[in-house]
Protein backbone atom coordinates (compact mmCIF):
# COMPACT_ATOMS: atom_id res chain seq x y z
CA UNK A 1 0.00 0.00 0.00
CA UNK A 2 1.50 3.47 -0.58
CA UNK A 3 -0.12 6.40 0.12
CA UNK A 4 -0.30 10.95 -0.66
CA UNK A 5 -1.18 13.41 1.49
CA UNK A 6 -2.05 17.02 0.69
CA UNK A 7 -2.81 20.25 2.28
CA UNK A 8 -6.05 22.60 1.46
CA UNK A 9 -7.23 25.84 2.52
CA UNK A 10 -11.34 24.92 3.06
CA UNK A 11 -13.46 27.11 0.96
CA UNK A 12 -15.11 29.83 2.34
CA UNK A 13 -18.18 28.87 0.17
CA UNK A 14 -18.44 25.17 1.11
CA UNK A 15 -21.80 23.71 1.22
CA UNK A 16 -21.18 20.59 2.64
CA UNK A 17 -23.23 18.32 4.97
CA UNK A 18 -20.05 16.29 6.19
CA UNK A 19 -16.91 17.06 8.20
CA UNK A 20 -15.18 14.12 7.13
CA UNK A 21 -15.14 12.25 4.53
CA UNK A 22 -13.68 8.39 4.51
CA UNK A 23 -13.69 6.56 1.16
CA UNK A 24 -12.76 3.39 2.68
CA UNK A 25 -10.90 0.60 0.32
CA UNK A 26 -13.19 -2.73 0.68
CA UNK A 27 -11.38 -6.10 -1.18
CA UNK A 28 -11.49 -6.16 -4.18
CA UNK A 29 -11.20 -2.07 -4.95
CA UNK A 30 -7.73 -1.04 -4.50
CA UNK A 31 -7.91 2.67 -3.86
CA UNK A 32 -9.74 4.68 -1.39
CA UNK A 33 -8.61 8.31 0.40
CA UNK A 34 -9.99 10.41 3.92
CA UNK A 35 -10.47 14.08 3.76
CA UNK A 36 -10.01 15.17 7.88
CA UNK A 37 -10.43 18.66 8.96
CA UNK A 38 -7.57 20.49 10.84
CA UNK A 39 -5.92 23.57 12.44
CA UNK A 40 -5.97 26.25 10.49
CA UNK A 41 -9.34 25.84 8.88
CA UNK A 42 -7.56 22.97 6.55
CA UNK A 43 -8.02 19.90 5.38
CA UNK A 44 -5.43 17.17 5.21
CA UNK A 45 -6.12 15.32 2.11
CA UNK A 46 -5.18 11.36 1.66
CA UNK A 47 -5.07 9.17 -1.39
CA UNK A 48 -4.34 5.66 -0.91
CA UNK A 49 -3.99 2.53 -3.10
CA UNK A 50 -3.44 -0.62 -2.30
CA UNK A 51 -1.06 -3.40 -4.69
CA UNK A 52 1.53 -0.91 -5.76
CA UNK A 53 -1.50 1.31 -7.27
CA UNK A 54 0.41 4.40 -5.66
CA UNK A 55 -1.63 7.44 -6.01
CA UNK A 56 0.59 10.00 -8.42
CA UNK A 57 2.21 12.65 -6.98
CA UNK A 58 1.69 15.27 -9.35
CA UNK A 59 -1.42 17.29 -9.30
CA UNK A 60 -3.18 15.89 -12.27
CA UNK A 61 -2.27 12.72 -11.55
CA UNK A 62 -3.55 13.08 -8.00
CA UNK A 63 -7.04 14.78 -9.24
CA UNK A 64 -7.40 12.08 -11.30
CA UNK A 65 -6.91 9.12 -8.78
CA UNK A 66 -9.33 11.19 -6.42
CA UNK A 67 -12.10 10.98 -9.53
CA UNK A 68 -11.41 7.40 -10.09
CA UNK A 69 -12.78 5.88 -6.29
CA UNK A 70 -15.87 4.73 -6.45
CA UNK A 71 -18.13 8.18 -5.22
CA UNK A 72 -16.08 11.38 -6.76
CA UNK A 73 -16.93 13.33 -3.26
CA UNK A 74 -13.31 13.87 -2.24
CA UNK A 75 -12.84 14.89 -5.86
CA UNK A 76 -15.62 17.11 -5.96
CA UNK A 77 -14.46 18.76 -2.76
CA UNK A 78 -10.64 19.52 -3.91
CA UNK A 79 -11.43 19.57 -7.39
CA UNK A 80 -11.08 23.66 -7.39
CA UNK A 81 -9.84 24.03 -3.71
CA UNK A 82 -6.92 25.64 -3.17
CA UNK A 83 -4.08 23.26 -2.25
CA UNK A 84 -1.61 24.62 -0.02
CA UNK A 85 1.50 22.48 0.74
CA UNK A 86 3.24 20.02 -1.72
CA UNK A 87 1.81 16.24 -2.33
CA UNK A 88 3.18 14.04 0.12
CA UNK A 89 3.86 10.35 -0.43
CA UNK A 90 5.00 7.38 1.99
CA UNK A 91 4.98 3.71 0.27
CA UNK A 92 6.93 1.85 3.86
CA UNK A 93 3.62 0.30 4.52
CA UNK A 94 4.51 -3.43 4.99
CA UNK A 95 4.47 -5.58 8.64
CA UNK A 96 7.57 -6.35 9.72
CA UNK A 97 8.58 -8.54 12.89
CA UNK A 98 12.12 -8.90 13.90
CA UNK A 99 12.23 -12.32 16.08
CA UNK A 100 14.87 -11.14 18.59
CA UNK A 101 13.25 -13.43 21.12
CA UNK A 102 13.80 -16.23 19.31
CA UNK A 103 17.39 -16.01 18.49
CA UNK A 104 19.83 -18.49 20.13
CA UNK A 105 22.22 -15.99 21.57
CA UNK A 106 21.84 -12.58 22.26
CA UNK A 107 24.08 -10.30 24.10
CA UNK A 108 23.53 -9.15 27.87
CA UNK A 109 22.52 -5.38 28.45
CA UNK A 110 21.02 -5.31 25.12
CA UNK A 111 17.21 -4.35 24.67
CA UNK A 112 15.35 -4.40 21.34
CA UNK A 113 11.68 -2.40 21.42
CA UNK A 114 9.61 -0.20 19.45
CA UNK A 115 9.36 -0.21 15.55
CA UNK A 116 13.08 -1.77 15.88
CA UNK A 117 11.30 -5.23 16.53
CA UNK A 118 7.62 -4.45 14.65
CA UNK A 119 6.92 -2.07 12.47
CA UNK A 120 2.75 -2.29 11.11
CA UNK A 121 1.39 -0.72 8.65
CA UNK A 122 0.71 2.84 9.41
CA UNK A 123 -2.69 3.07 8.76
CA UNK A 124 -3.67 1.45 11.54
CA UNK A 125 -2.63 3.49 13.79
CA UNK A 126 -1.31 0.85 16.57
CA UNK A 127 2.94 1.70 16.34
CA UNK A 128 3.14 4.24 18.81
CA UNK A 129 0.93 1.78 21.33
CA UNK A 130 2.69 -1.18 20.64
CA UNK A 131 5.60 0.66 21.29
CA UNK A 132 4.45 2.34 24.61
CA UNK A 133 3.33 -1.34 25.64
CA UNK A 134 6.36 -2.38 25.18
CA UNK A 135 8.63 0.54 27.61
CA UNK A 136 5.71 -0.87 30.06
CA UNK A 137 6.97 -4.47 29.81
CA UNK A 138 10.52 -3.40 29.94
CA UNK A 139 9.36 -1.07 32.83
CA UNK A 140 8.08 -4.55 34.28
CA UNK A 141 10.86 -6.69 33.62
CA UNK A 142 13.26 -4.48 35.37
CA UNK A 143 11.30 -4.31 38.49
CA UNK A 144 10.81 -7.81 38.89
CA UNK A 145 14.78 -8.33 37.87
CA UNK A 146 15.68 -6.51 40.34
CA UNK A 147 13.11 -7.51 43.01
CA UNK A 148 15.27 -10.69 42.42
CA UNK A 149 18.47 -9.20 42.77
CA UNK A 150 19.02 -6.51 45.07
CA UNK A 151 22.52 -6.12 44.11
CA UNK A 152 21.47 -4.91 40.03
CA UNK A 153 22.94 -8.24 38.51
CA UNK A 154 20.61 -7.35 34.86
CA UNK A 155 21.93 -10.98 33.79
CA UNK A 156 19.34 -12.79 31.71
CA UNK A 157 16.95 -9.75 31.33
CA UNK A 158 17.86 -9.11 27.65
CA UNK A 159 16.30 -12.43 27.46
CA UNK A 160 13.36 -12.61 29.73
CA UNK A 161 12.02 -8.94 28.05
CA UNK A 162 12.30 -9.87 24.56
CA UNK A 163 10.02 -12.79 24.91
CA UNK A 164 7.76 -10.71 26.76
CA UNK A 165 7.95 -8.16 24.57
CA UNK A 166 6.97 -11.06 21.77
CA UNK A 167 3.96 -11.68 24.30
CA UNK A 168 2.69 -8.20 23.37
CA UNK A 169 2.94 -7.75 20.26
CA UNK A 170 1.28 -11.20 19.14
CA UNK A 171 -2.50 -9.38 19.07
CA UNK A 172 -1.33 -6.09 17.09
CA UNK A 173 0.47 -8.00 14.34
CA UNK A 174 -2.87 -10.76 13.97
CA UNK A 175 -4.89 -7.34 13.54
CA UNK A 176 -2.78 -5.72 10.86
CA UNK A 177 -1.78 -8.40 9.10
CA UNK A 178 -5.23 -9.85 8.99
CA UNK A 179 -6.94 -6.81 7.69
CA UNK A 180 -3.72 -6.76 5.49
CA UNK A 181 -4.31 -10.42 3.82
CA UNK A 182 -7.35 -9.11 2.59
CA UNK A 183 -5.97 -7.81 -0.55
CA UNK A 184 -4.84 -10.59 -2.85
CA UNK A 185 -1.81 -8.60 -3.57
CA UNK A 186 -0.81 -8.97 -0.21
CA UNK A 187 2.99 -10.67 -0.27
CA UNK A 188 4.08 -12.58 2.88
CA UNK A 189 1.76 -15.71 3.00
CA UNK A 190 -1.46 -16.53 2.59
CA UNK A 191 -4.15 -15.91 5.20
CA UNK A 192 -5.41 -19.24 7.56
CA UNK A 193 -9.13 -20.20 8.26
CA UNK A 194 -9.09 -18.08 11.46
CA UNK A 195 -7.96 -14.95 10.13
CA UNK A 196 -11.12 -15.20 7.10
CA UNK A 197 -13.04 -16.15 9.92
CA UNK A 198 -12.42 -13.18 11.81
CA UNK A 199 -12.43 -10.98 8.68
CA UNK A 200 -16.10 -12.27 8.08
CA UNK A 201 -16.97 -11.64 11.76
CA UNK A 202 -15.03 -7.75 11.97
CA UNK A 203 -16.98 -7.18 8.42
CA UNK A 204 -20.61 -7.68 10.47
CA UNK A 205 -19.27 -5.91 13.84
CA UNK A 206 -18.53 -3.00 10.99
CA UNK A 207 -21.73 -3.01 9.41
CA UNK A 208 -23.28 -3.30 13.16
CA UNK A 209 -21.21 -0.01 14.43
CA UNK A 210 -22.69 2.23 12.25
CA UNK A 211 -25.46 1.18 14.17
CA UNK A 212 -24.97 0.84 17.42
CA UNK A 213 -22.50 3.13 19.81
CA UNK A 214 -22.16 0.18 22.00
CA UNK A 215 -20.05 -1.48 19.24
CA UNK A 216 -19.12 1.29 17.56
CA UNK A 217 -17.12 2.00 21.29
CA UNK A 218 -15.73 -1.53 21.36
CA UNK A 219 -14.57 -1.86 18.23
CA UNK A 220 -12.72 1.22 18.80
CA UNK A 221 -11.47 0.27 22.48
CA UNK A 222 -10.13 -3.13 20.22
CA UNK A 223 -8.42 -1.29 17.52
CA UNK A 224 -6.70 0.91 20.05
CA UNK A 225 -5.56 -1.76 22.21
CA UNK A 226 -7.45 -0.91 25.02
CA UNK A 227 -9.73 -4.52 25.22
CA UNK A 228 -8.65 -7.56 23.88
CA UNK A 229 -10.26 -8.86 20.27
CA UNK A 230 -12.26 -11.57 22.59
CA UNK A 231 -14.46 -8.07 23.52
CA UNK A 232 -15.80 -8.12 20.44
CA UNK A 233 -17.28 -11.78 21.22
CA UNK A 234 -18.76 -10.36 23.97
CA UNK A 235 -22.49 -11.98 23.99
CA UNK A 236 -23.73 -8.44 23.36
CA UNK A 237 -22.17 -8.25 20.21
CA UNK A 238 -22.35 -11.78 19.16
CA UNK A 239 -25.73 -12.42 19.37
CA UNK A 240 -26.21 -9.42 16.91
CA UNK A 241 -24.05 -10.73 14.40
CA UNK A 242 -25.23 -14.06 14.60
CA UNK A 243 -28.60 -12.73 13.95
CA UNK A 244 -27.22 -11.21 10.93
CA UNK A 245 -25.73 -13.76 9.76
CA UNK A 246 -28.70 -16.15 10.24
CA UNK A 247 -30.69 -13.39 8.44
CA UNK A 248 -28.33 -13.40 5.13
CA UNK A 249 -28.66 -17.36 5.19
CA UNK A 250 -32.47 -17.14 5.13
CA UNK A 251 -33.00 -14.68 2.64
CA UNK A 252 -30.54 -15.96 0.13
C1 LIG B 1 3.93 7.58 8.01
C2 LIG B 1 3.71 6.99 9.38
C3 LIG B 1 2.51 7.20 10.03
C4 LIG B 1 2.29 6.64 11.29
N1 LIG B 1 1.11 6.86 11.93
C5 LIG B 1 0.91 6.33 13.14
C6 LIG B 1 -0.31 6.57 13.84
O1 LIG B 1 -1.21 7.25 13.36
N2 LIG B 1 -0.44 6.02 15.08
C7 LIG B 1 0.53 5.26 15.65
O2 LIG B 1 0.37 4.78 16.78
N3 LIG B 1 1.69 5.03 15.02
C8 LIG B 1 1.89 5.54 13.80
N4 LIG B 1 3.08 5.30 13.16
C9 LIG B 1 4.08 4.42 13.79
C10 LIG B 1 4.90 5.16 14.83
O3 LIG B 1 5.44 6.34 14.29
C11 LIG B 1 6.03 4.23 15.27
O4 LIG B 1 5.50 2.96 15.60
C12 LIG B 1 6.75 4.78 16.50
O5 LIG B 1 7.27 6.06 16.19
C13 LIG B 1 7.87 3.83 16.90
O6 LIG B 1 8.65 4.41 17.90
P1 LIG B 1 10.17 4.05 18.04
O7 LIG B 1 10.66 4.84 19.22
O8 LIG B 1 10.34 2.58 18.05
O9 LIG B 1 10.88 4.53 16.70
P2 LIG B 1 11.03 6.00 16.12
O10 LIG B 1 9.89 6.88 16.53
O11 LIG B 1 11.29 5.82 14.66
O12 LIG B 1 12.31 6.55 16.87
C14 LIG B 1 13.60 6.09 16.55
C15 LIG B 1 14.56 7.26 16.74
O13 LIG B 1 15.88 6.80 16.65
C16 LIG B 1 16.61 7.73 15.89
N5 LIG B 1 17.77 7.02 15.32
C17 LIG B 1 17.80 6.13 14.31
N6 LIG B 1 19.05 5.69 14.10
C18 LIG B 1 19.83 6.29 15.01
C19 LIG B 1 21.22 6.24 15.30
N7 LIG B 1 22.06 5.45 14.62
N8 LIG B 1 21.67 7.02 16.29
C20 LIG B 1 20.85 7.81 17.01
N9 LIG B 1 19.51 7.90 16.79
C21 LIG B 1 19.02 7.15 15.80
C22 LIG B 1 15.65 8.22 14.83
O14 LIG B 1 16.05 9.47 14.31
C23 LIG B 1 14.38 8.34 15.67
O15 LIG B 1 14.24 9.58 16.30
C24 LIG B 1 3.32 5.86 11.89
C25 LIG B 1 4.54 5.66 11.23
C26 LIG B 1 4.73 6.22 9.99
C27 LIG B 1 6.05 5.99 9.31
Amino acid sequence: MGYTSRWYQIPDNLQADWLGILVSIKAPATRGGVITAVEGNRWVVTLAGIGRDYPPTDEAGFLDFARSLHTPIIYEAIKDAQANSPLYAYKRTENSWRHYEKLSRLPESLVILGDAVCAFNPVYGQGMTTAAIGALTLSECLAKQLSHNADGNLVGLSRTFQKQLSKTIVIPWLMATGEDFRFSTTEGGRPNFMTRLMQRYIDQVLLLSSQSTHIHKAFLEVMHLLKPPSALFHISIFRQVLQRIIKQLTTR
